[in-house]
């Protein structure tokens, strides 16, 4: 197993996005988006038992299902129907089965996460590190779609669903199992992270906090696909 990047950093802005977020706002969320690598933006994530990792950028499912990918489950991948446009929907299918088929010879548990630009469809791609297999959305400076896999074939974790509604530029989600199954998360056109910030705060700690936003995605402003 090899890292596919050839050592190249991680592409993520998102420690730079989150000081963004924050600026301007009212702060109502500083302690626990975080501003990547402060020291006060992990205790409150940890707290929620989520992820043992105290960096918020990293979407490494934290599962112990792992689910190894075979032939079968790249070639039974659905085709993506979650965008009104074609080319998008063909694009993430198409990446869906990339990433499943880079990781296929690989330790069993590797994620791989690719995000693809809206504007161009370009699209970039990062392997999770030997060992912890860990990975970070790829962000981009301007809207974009991302997607990783899950090792135990599930839906979106709470650090998912944190990473992905506090940017702006991160339109939707996809989420790819090892066993095939895709799950979309995608904001709707009136969605504002300030609004579901308070929407969700009652259950923003809570341990069903990712199956509480998924089940009420409408409320939330999201759209949520799974097929
Ligand atoms: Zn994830």
């Amino acid at each position: 197993m090899k890292n596919v990047s050839g050592g190249l950093p991680v592409v993520c802005g998102c420690e730079v996005r989150g000081r963004q977020w924050i600026k301007g706002e009212h702060g109502y969320f500083a302690g626990s988006i975080g501003t990547g690598g402060g020291g006060s933006s992990g205790g409150a994530k940890a707290e929620k038992g989520l992820d043992k990792s105290e960096k918020d950028d990293i979407i490494k499912e934290s599962s112990d299902n792992l689910i190894e990918i075979t032939q079968k489950s790249i070639d039974s991948i659905p085709e993506c129907t979650a965008f009104s446009s074609k080319e998008l929907n063909q694009k993430v299918t198409e990446k869906c089965k990339e990433i499943l088929t880079d990781l296929k010879n690989d330790k069993v548990g590797t994620e791989e996460t690719v995000s693809i630009k809206l504007s161009s469809l370009e699209s970039e791609k990062q392997k999770g590190e030997l060992g912890e297999g860990a990975v970070k959305v790829i962000s981009f400076d301007e809207p974009f779609v991302s997607i990783h896999n899950h090792p135990s074939g599930e839906t979106f974790s709470g650090r998912d669903i944190d990473k992905f509604a506090y940017d702006d530029n991160h339109v939707a989600m996809c989420v790819i199992g090892n066993n095939g199954k895709m799950y979309v998360l995608q904001k709707k056109p009136d969605y504002g992270w300030t609004k579901f910030a308070m929407e969700s705060f009652d259950i923003q700690y809570k341990a069903d906090y990712a199956e509480k936003v998924l089940n009420g995605a409408e409320n939330y402003g999201f759209e949520y696909h799974k097929k």
